[in-house]
């Protein structure tokens, strides 16, 4: 650490304290100085609140080691004590945060994005540190309103811990074979260890820890990062594919025919399970999920929740109503019910294999049953800071004084004959989302006329869906 580094006042790039996270371009917008000054202000902050101890952890990527341990001297010159964790996903820093006796911690990652970027996700007292807290930390830092005093920084193993953890959650009768594509990410070290000691056929594609991300981005979500995948599981007749982001805190599901499994299929079917020991439990989904998944909920005797996107605010609104399982449509999965309630993509995909394990059907079989809706995915494009609100708000207006059916929890989502649609403004990034949902295309082609209505009357070009 340079003098520089460690100076009293600090300036973040103000493009690099988002709503849920901190991150920025290593070398651009994010630099070792800002690990250390995000250390000691979050320090700073939670020392306040009675916090002695936090966990950090870091994800594969180059810059990671580095950054963590200017992490470490922040946290550790405010005067609290830091224990260091192994190289894992960002579930395992959670599990660490519930298991070992620290107040919180912080994880270095940059999650499923390229390989220059790299960031930080912030827990306190078992729950996020997000959205104003995190803006508070820019404020501090700038301030140079720093708590002093000198943390003790020490390692504990928290790996195989973890690792027999998820290994006790598995108990399906079936061995299966699966193909797991951990996209040289963050959980590749993690998926090894468990599959070794897992009954059936385990396939691992990709398992080595390389933050170039050599074969493929991961990000799960998006179908071109999912081919080899799906090649392999065709090719070896698997029951199905697992892949992983590239901090393991969501997941990517292939049927046993190839075909991609979205967030909210999984979670239906992972729903399903929850609600046989919780029967009437509220189970909550963002506002981007199909309603086929907010209905089948509905018949599996669940009470389903709609709620924001983000999955901060899922996890907030989970605690609150005391839900036994939440997603998102971006497959982080969130389990209360026998687990600690946090996103683990690998602690879902034990889960699924007990499902698949315990069960007579097919992941295909399951996908087919489901009622026939076509819809888009989420479509995202640009609109600048400063408009993106403005004309979810103006849209909102419109509606209003057209006294259509509208959920506003975040955004709108506007039911209608044809099915729904959705417009919201991204909390992470300068777009807008649109995603429509119809029983068929032609009432499809009617949804997204409607959208495209509302963007032109608020002055922007509609999206190439
Ligand atoms: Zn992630």
């Amino acid at each position: 650490m340079t003098s520089l580094a460690k100076r009293a006042q600090h300036r973040f790039n103000k493009t690099i304290l988002r709503e849920y996270d901190v991150r920025g371009v290593v070398g651009s917008t994010l630099f070792v100085e800002d690990a250390y000054a995000l250390g000691r202000a979050f320090a700073s902050v939670v020392r306040r609140k009675g916090a002695k101890r936090l966990a950090v952890g870091y994800d594969g990527r180059m810059t990671s080691p580095e950054l963590a341990a200017a992490l470490a001297e922040g946290i550790a010159d405010a005067g609290i004590s830091v224990v260091r964790i192994e190289c894992g996903p960002s579930p395992m820093l959670y599990f660490a945060t519930f298991t070992l006796d620290v107040d919180g911690g912080v994880m270095v990652t940059g999650s499923h994005n390229p390989p220059d970027y790299n960031g930080f996700k912030m827990n306190f007292d078992k729950m996020p540190f997000f959205g104003e807290s995190i803006q508070e930390l820019g404020r501090l830092a700038a301030e140079g309103s720093y708590e002093s005093g000198r943390g003790e920084i020490g390692d504990e193993r928290v790996f195989e811990p973890y690792v027999a953890r998820l290994l006790e959650e598995y108990q399906a009768d079936r061995p299966l074979k699966v193909a797991w594509d951990m996209g040289n990410g963050a959980a590749g070290e993690v998926v090894q260890a468990l599959t070794a000691r897992l009954p059936g056929t385990h396939i691992l594609l990709n398992e080595t820890i390389d933050g170039s991300f050599p074969a493929h981005h991961p990000d799960p979500t998006v179908p071109e990062n999912l081919v080899q995948l799906r090649q392999t599981v065709v090719a070896e007749a698997c029951d199905l594919g697992i892949a992983f982001d590239g901090d393991g805190d969501r997941i990517g599901v292939v049927d046993e025919t190839g075909e991609i499994l979205w967030g909210d299929q999984i979670m239906l079917l992972l729903a399903r399970d929850v609600l046989l020991q919780n029967p009437g439990a509220p189970i909550i989904a963002d506002v981007k999920a199909s309603q086929v998944l907010f209905d089948g909920i509905a018949e599996a005797g669940g009470r389903p929740i709609m709620w924001k996107t983000g999955h901060s605010v899922i996890k907030a609104k989970m605690a609150e109503l005391n839900s036994p399982f939440a997603g998102e449509m971006s497959a982080h999965l969130f389990f209360a019910d026998r687990y600690y309630g946090y996103d683990d993509a690998v602690y879902a995909a034990i889960r699924l294999l007990n499902v698949l394990g315990n069960g007579a059907g097919s992941l295909s079989a399951f996908r087919l049953a489901l009622p026939k809706v076509v819809n888009t995915p989420e479509i995202r494009f640009p609109c600048s800071e400063e408009r993106k609100t403005i004309v979810v708000a103006e849209v909102k207006a419109r509606l209003a004084a057209e006294g259509a059916d509208v959920i506003d929890i975040d955004g709108v989502r506007v039911q209608c004959d044809e099915g729904w649609w959705l417009l919201r403004a991204s909390n992470t990034q300068d777009v807008l989302v649109a995603r429509c949902e119809a029983a068929d295309e032609a009432g499809l082609a009617r949804l997204k006329a409607m959208v495209d209505a509302q963007l032109r009357a608020s002055g922007l070009e509609p999206p190439v869906y």
